[in-house]
């Protein structure tokens, strides 16, 4: 053991003589000496507990030394023995092994980024980051935080319906093609065969017989619509494309007893655009669903990623990426949560919230100081689950709050990063559409990100697995479509673009859990959207 300790200490020496000119080498020098240091006490702690460590001990301590706290597993190995009828005179490596896994088992071990690797640190090129050089430009449009204020009474939803109907009306009417459009109580007084166009919410779906039955409502009175059995098939598809709650506008011809028969749906849908883009380039990298506190979190894939932003990982090209990063947008899902999932517990590396967003922030504080951070909780996070979310509450996510500044916001909320307007949103209500329409699937999310633009709404059906408070107003109306649409929630890393606005779900920081396995999702995670805000190409970089 001795014997040890001593060889080090030469090579200590050593690394002081050939680093003289070299400031790695000597950084080098001064994080083993903190290393070396715990070391040497947890040496004296052995022994003054009456042990010794054996040669394989020792050897495993000392290279352990290097990324984790020799400290705490000596302690803990010494625990274990105490409590043993027979207790051995030598601390083997077995002993300390076990003590390791125990302990990872309780605790989080976050490397110690910046001083891990200070070889890749301090490579010969060096790095610039031009993001450091540009003021940010951020301006935070709308976040529901603050505008919250349900009570839960049965009028509350009568209202929220209203506000819905109402916001959903107006955004059809903007329309060229629907500016004609009646109500529905005009619809009564047409003549038998007039053609017709009306706006509804659908209340009811049904299909008998091939035929297609809706049911659709307005803040007056409501009406049946039909799709008959021979209607073409585009009409057909379009039907079954509709979601309950969804507001529409229909062409049809008034049938008997006040049948609309529907020849043509139209939806809200988003216009053309010419995107709007950023002068300098900047960047901004899209994430969510880290889930840090789950025994799924990819620590080491996330360690890279924050390494990469700190210049200190990739190659060059990589290095030129990262050098132009000014925001780091999080959609949701930082932490794991506690009782969100069945059997989750099982799952938890930690199990209090206060310390998953502990753990998260020693990730956090780790993002170059010049960087944006902004965060929207997720399903997952600390915070009302009925949608709009407010922001994370400090109560639960203190240490987020202190170690860096963050934008905290609500979910969803928009903002705008140099006149790029972006939505974010984490997601959860594409839960609901995944396996409602055949199109959509789980490993499709920009497919259902596509369908909420063309339905105008975040959550285009109420009561599935999203929950909605009745807010005074329907905050999840698309009033504004963005340049930018950013969802995450089902782990899949996807991109498009649609009419000018560019979808991503930024996919995911941990592995598939068993919950995943039984609905059959199949995550593609430890991947980082990167979009470029002066020309919206997105890079997706893999950390795995
Ligand atoms: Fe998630
Ligand atoms: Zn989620």
């Amino acid at each position: 053991m001795e014997e040890g300790l001593e060889t080090r200490c030469t090579e200590r020496e050593d690394y002081i003589l050939v680093s003289h000119n070299n400031r790695i080498r000597r950084r080098k020098h001064s994080h083993m000496n903190v290393a070396e240091e715990k070391l040497q006490k947890a040496i004296s702690i052995t022994l003054s507990a009456g042990y010794q460590l054996d040669k394989e001990a020792f050897q495993f301590l000392n290279d352990l030394a290097q990324t984790e706290d020799p400290l705490t597993i000596i302690e803990s190995a010494i625990k274990k023995l105490e409590s043993l009828p027979e207790k051995p005179l030598f601390i083997g490596k077995s002993h300390l092994e076990d003590a390791a896994k125990e302990l990872s088992k309780k605790t989080t071990f976050i490397m110690p980024l910046l001083e891990q690797e200070p070889e890749i640190q301090e490579s010969k090129r060096t790095f610039h980051p031009y993001a450091k050089d540009v003021e940010p430009e951020l301006k935070i449009i709308e976040d529901p935080t603050t505008k919250i204020c349900t009570t839960g009474a049965i009028e509350e939803y009568t209202q929220y319906f209203r506000n819905r109907f109402e916001k959903l009306q107006k955004l059809l009417k903007q329309r060229m093609d629907t500016r004609d459009a009646v109500t529905i109580k005009a619809t009564y007084k047409a003549p038998p065969n007039s053609k017709l166009k009306t706006i509804g919410m659908i209340s009811e779906k049904r299909e008998i017989n091939n035929k297609i039955i809706l049911r659709i409502e307005d803040p007056e009175t409501s009406a049946t619509v039909l799709v008959p059995k021979n209607a073409p098939p585009e009409l057909q598809e379009k039907a079954h494309l509709l979601l309950l709650d969804q507001v529409i506008c229909i062409c049809c011809i008034k049938g008997k007893n006040n049948l609309l028969i529907a020849e043509d749906f139209i939806w809200p849908d988003i216009p053309q655009k010419t995107p709007q883009k950023a002068t300098s380039h900047v960047s901004a990298a899209l994430i969510s669903d880290l889930h840090i506190g789950s025994k799924l979190f990819m620590r080491e894939a996330f360690s890279r990623f924050i390494q990469w932003l700190n210049g200190k990982y990739g190659n060059e090209q990589l290095r030129e990426l990262a050098s132009h990063v000014k925001y780091v947008v999080i959609a949701g899902d930082i932490v794991d949560g506690i009782g969100i999932y069945p059997k989750q517990l099982n799952e938890l590396e930690i199990k209090d919230i206060t310390k998953q967003y502990e753990a998260a922030a020693r990730y956090i504080e780790q993002i170059p100081e010049y960087i944006e951070v902004i965060i929207i909780p997720g399903n997952h996070d600390a915070t009302r689950k009925a949608h709009p979310q407010p922001a994370i509450p400090k109560e639960y996510a203190e240490a987020l709050y202190e170690t860096r500044k963050i934008w905290s916001l609500g979910n969803p909320s928009r903002i705008s990063l140099h006149n790029v307007e972006i939505l974010l949103y984490h997601g959860r209500s594409l839960d609901d559409v995944v396996g409602l329409v055949p199109s959509i699937t789980y490993d499709l999310p920009d497919k259902a990100m596509k369908l909420f633009l063309q339905c105008r709404h975040l959550a285009p059906i109420y009561g599935g697995k999203t929950p909605i408070a009745p807010e005074q107003q329907d905050f999840l109306v698309i009033e504004n479509p963005p340049t930018i649409f950013h969802a995450g929630h089902v782990h899949v890393i996807k991109h498009d673009y649609y009419k000018g606005t560019l979808l991503v779900n930024s996919g995911a920081w941990q592995t598939q859990t068993e919950f995943m396995q039984k609905l059959g999702l199949t995550p593609i995670p430890g991947i980082a959207p990167i979009v470029n805000l002066q020309n919206l190409q997105v890079t997706p970089i893999s950390f795995v």
